[in-house]
């Protein structure tokens, strides 16, 4: 069951919230107001579409359970990482070989999308360009890059592969035989991100209310009216919901909480570190996320803490055991860094689907949802704005470069949300058996 107290924990306790600028106040919904379009939840995702929808002059309306960034979007690690997590989108129902191929091209140009948007608004976000690395365990992996390398560059995207000893020299461990460089991706500040892309959207003309959960949706006339626990509605002709790993945290749509499995993710940061440690490391900029299964995901933020993001407690538990595989990777990648001291400890949820893949769902009547980002969404999210708000302007599915779908609850949700750490035992052995170390 969700736990708000968890929720707001992991957020107030995390190094963005500490290290942002002031956020911007927005008003809590009171009375009744009349959009075009409703969104719910104010991350990346709704944002990017409230931004993209008043700038082509539709009457946007966002309703957000606590503040902008809250979710994911103002917790995460700051890494942006072009594309999805298939080297190639598979084909399968509702995909074919063409959709498949347009969902490539456009994740393959999220990176790049995301830096022009931040640019394009004047985000103060320390938003930078540093490349991503994805670090590989052992030969099997090494192969996987290799693959993954080549297959993208047919599609014109130039990526590395790294020897063991470049890998250390740009990411500061000698704990990995190679690693696949991506000079598309780079890191930022996502709380600052997240209350900018805020200020840019009402700037373009939506309107934004928070401390504003929606309880309930119900049809009204030709379009859909959402209450909130703040007292207020709003009547749209259309709503889309932009709730990710927090669908269920008022579960206005029962089965939307049903279409993801939402995963707690966690990070800890050191205190800034001295030059003399920083210039062992990777850069400011530079993101990586391990190849492993079970995977950690690190980088340096601009005033010198090393942040490790890695698996923790399955409950939300923000009790010190919860942080341990984050700091058993500290220790395995970054000996020298075992000791330091750490002086945050966060938590978010991402949300899972089965095929890694994201959902645009059409609940149907003009009621949508965009949720199933699995853990990588910075870049991927905002470029979907201007998509969403296509979609929502008319434009028909088949024209998106993102396929929608009916409504589909995954099967036996409670289940698989329960066997998650089970699955992560098995997941470590493989990692453990595919290890395999650097050549001498
Ligand atoms: C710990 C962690 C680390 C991550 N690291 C990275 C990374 O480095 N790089 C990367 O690309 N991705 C990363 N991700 C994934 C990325 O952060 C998400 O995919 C992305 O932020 C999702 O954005 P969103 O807007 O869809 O959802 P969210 O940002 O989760 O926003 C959902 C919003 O909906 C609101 N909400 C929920 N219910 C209601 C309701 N009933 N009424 C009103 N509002 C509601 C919530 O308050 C929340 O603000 C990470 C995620 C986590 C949790």
């Amino acid at each position: 069951m969700p736990n708000l107290d968890i929720d707001n924990q992991g957020f107030a306790q995390s190094l963005w919230s500490a290290t942002a600028t002031a956020p911007a106040e927005f008003p809590t919904l009171e009375g009744v107001e009349k959009a075009d379009v409703a969104i719910v939840g104010g991350g990346f995702t709704g944002l990017s579409t409230a931004l993209h929808l008043a700038e082509r002059g539709v009457s946007v309306t966002v309703l957000e359970a606590r503040e902008p960034g809250f979710g994911a979007s103002g917790r995460n690690g700051g890494q942006i990482i072009a594309g999805f997590k298939h080297n190639e989108v598979p084909v399968g129902p509702g995909l074919d070989p063409d959709r498949a191929a347009r969902m490539d091209r456009f994740g393959d140009g999220t990176a790049q999308f995301t830096f022009d948007l931040i640019s394009r608004l004047g985000i103060d976000c320390d938003a930078k360009q540093g490349g991503w690395a994805q670090g590989a365990h052992g030969d099997v992996a090494m192969r996987a890059i290799e693959r993954k390398a080549e297959i993208l560059g047919r599609r014109g995207v130039d990526l590395e592969i790294l020897s063991a000893a470049e890998t250390e020299r740009r990411l500061g461990t000698n704990w990995y035989p190679g690693s696949l460089w991506d000079p598309r991706g780079g890191t930022l500040q996502p709380l600052n991100y997240a209350r900018g892309l805020a200020e840019g959207a009402r700037k373009a003309g939506a309107t934004i209310f928070t401390e504003s959960p929606v309880t309930t949706v119900a049809r009204e006339g030709r379009g859909w009216k959402l209450t909130t626990a703040s007292g207020g509605s709003v009547i749209a002709e259309k709503a889309l919901f932009c709730t990710n790993g927090y669908s269920d945290l008022f579960n206005p749509i029962p089965s939307l909480s049903k279409s993801v499995i939402p995963f707690f993710s966690y990070q800890i940061a050191t205190a800034p570190l001295s030059d003399n440690i920083l210039k062992t490391l990777l850069a400011d900029g530079v993101g990586v996320s391990e190849f492993r299964r079970l995977l950690g995901y690190f980088r340096v933020d601009a005033q010198g803490r090393f942040i490790m993001g890695a698996r923790g407690a399955s409950d939300g538990s923000m009790e010190p055991p919860s942080f341990d595989f984050a700091r058993a990777r500290i220790k395995q990648l970054f000996p020298a860094l075992a000791e330091q001291r750490m002086d945050y400890f966060w938590n978010g949820k991402v949300a899972i689907t089965m095929d890694y893949l994201p959902r645009l769902i059409d609940q149907g009547e003009g009621l949508h949802a965009a949720v199933g980002w699995n853990g990588r969404g910075v870049a991927v999210t905002t470029a979907s704005g201007p998509v969403l708000a296509d979609w929502m302007m008319g434009t028909s599915p088949k024209e998106l470069p993102l396929p929608v779908t009916p409504p589909r609850p995954i099967r036996f949700h409670g289940l698989k949300r329960k066997v998650s750490s089970v699955v992560a035992l098995w997941y470590d052995h493989l990692d453990k058996k595919e290890r395999s170390k650097p050549a001498a």
